[in-house]
């Protein structure tokens, strides 16, 4: 908004000043580089964050890929209000509170198919966690206790819990920690640099990479496995979109072996691809998803795992009578997250916001490969309004060439995401053709003033 661009009266309570730095120990940041010069964040507006220096700059990335709905969305913001003055706080275990139930079967209508179950987390590592309890207890519940091993995929990221980063594909979260949950073993990634860069959507080639998985099986006897997690497109590793008809194979052969199927869907849910799911895109139903971010446009936490009808059902009506499922947070559905999930909701669907996702993802994908043939542009991958620009690394030095990019842009007033050498952009759904352009121009500037590493 034009109105809010103009600098900052000098009493403006959003200037604030540095805060001292010592005591936060910063999330998956370089702790260390960041309190040198800290860049503060103190205020949001629509796609726009505010800057502690008083600049506004565009939010390429949605937050952390979860500011669907653009920030402080109106509704959100009145919906928070109004559940602060009637309920703060009540536990889901065995007492409950309206909002969760009817968030539940308003999320049950917006999932695919069958999907009629909601279980309430606040994160998406605690969704992961959920999800790959569920789907070993589910197997208990039914009598086939020997179904544990999990499997997984290189280069996909599944959050933080030890759960988490044992089916993740991500070797430096991986060694970190030393062992991790047993029985987990890796698909291979479909990332195809040669025969699909540059793709436009889904990739062509790579169906067969879902071919590994019934060599997994036959290995390890496909009676020991519970479940399969994939990302439909993995995020945080670099955007990197599934081949064409591979989740429908992988579909096939979870059914072939009674292995549940589930979809991470913390960042391609809730209309991030221009449908509600990966799953409603592609057609292809898995027996769980595992959401978050854009649940509730990132104003409160909260996460949540989407469970088909039979699953649900095997607790429920199992062999050896019901079976409880002994799991779940203080914080499971709480009463403001479900506000502002609700809220969501009604913005998503009521605005037509994926509605146009969808509809401005073919712009988007057209500004960002017209930047091939750019120095150092090795790829440019999309799917709805999700996407990544990759560029070849610098031979070495302090910085990647991603984070000089990303960092060229910030200074140019657009920010993205480095996800390595790959520039990562989810632009709220509110973004405008102009402001498209914009993140293009900037990442062109950013991308030829770059050519060269930065000496500091
Ligand atoms: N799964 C996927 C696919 C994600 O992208 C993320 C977060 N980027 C997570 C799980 C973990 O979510 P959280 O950070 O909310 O725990």
């Amino acid at each position: 908004p034009s109105s809010s661009r103009s600098a900052p009266a000098a009493d403006d309570p959003a200037l604030v000043g540095t805060p001292p730095m010592g005591a936060f120990w910063m999330p998956f940041t370089a702790n260390r580089k960041f309190k040198q010069s800290p860049q503060l964040i103190v205020g949001a507006e629509g796609m726009h964050y505010r800057l502690a220096d008083g600049r506004l700059v565009l939010d390429a990335i949605a937050g952390l890929w979860c500011v669907n709905a653009g920030h402080r969305n109106p509704r959100v913001t009145a919906a928070l209000k109004a559940q602060i003055d009637v309920l703060d706080y009540a536990s889901n275990f065995q007492s409950g509170h309206p909002a969760a139930f009817e968030l539940a079967a308003r999320l049950a209508d917006f999932a695919p198919g069958d999907l009629n179950h909601v279980f309430f987390t606040n994160s998406g590592s605690e969704s992961v966690d959920t999800a790959l309890k569920i789907a070993v207890a589910y197997h208990r519940a039914r009598g086939d206790a020997g179904r544990y091993r999990l499997i997984g995929r290189e280069r996909d990221y599944h959050g933080v819990s030890f759960g988490g980063i044992s089916v993740s594909g991500i070797g430096r979260q991986r060694s970190t920690f030393g062992p991790l949950l047993n029985g987990v073993d890796h698909l291979p990634t479909t990332h195809d640099p040669v025969r699909n860069a540059f793709s436009r959507g889904e990739p062509v080639h790579g169906i067969e990479k879902a071919d590994a998985l019934e060599a997994m099986l036959v290995l390890h006897d496909p009676s020991t496995v519970a479940a399969v997690i994939v990302e439909p497109v993995a995020g945080s590793t670099g955007v990197l979109p599934p081949p064409q008809g591979y989740l429908r194979r992988l579909r096939e052969i979870c059914d072939r072996h009674g292995v549940l199927l589930i979809f991470d869907e913390v960042i391609t849910g809730f209309g991030r691809l221009g449908a509600n799911f990966a799953a409603d895109l592609t057609g292809v139903l898995p027996d769980l998803i595992t959401a978050a971010k854009g649940l509730s446009n990132g104003a409160v936490p909260m996460g949540a795992v989407l469970v088909r009808d039979g699953v649900h059902d095997a607790f429920m009506h199992g062999a050896a009578g019901s079976v409880e499922l002994m799991h779940g947070y203080t914080y499971s559905g709480h009463p403001l997250a479900c506000a502002a999930a609700s809220a969501t909701l009604d913005a998503y669907l009521e605005d037509g916001l994926i509605a146009q996702a969808a509809a401005l993802s073919p712009y988007l994908e057209d500004g960002l490969h017209a930047l091939r043939g750019l120095p150092g542009v090795i790829d440019v991958r999309n799917l709805g309004l999700l996407a990544g620009v990759e560029l070849a690394p610098y031979a070495g030095g302090t910085m990647t060439r991603g984070q000089a990019v990303a960092q060229q842009c910030l200074a140019r007033g657009v920010m993205v995401r480095a996800v390595g050498d790959t520039i990562a952009l989810s632009p709220p759904f509110t973004i405008s053709r102009a402001q498209i352009d914009e993140i293009v121009d900037t990442l062109r500037a950013a991308i030829l003033n770059t050519v060269d590493q930065p000496s500091a």
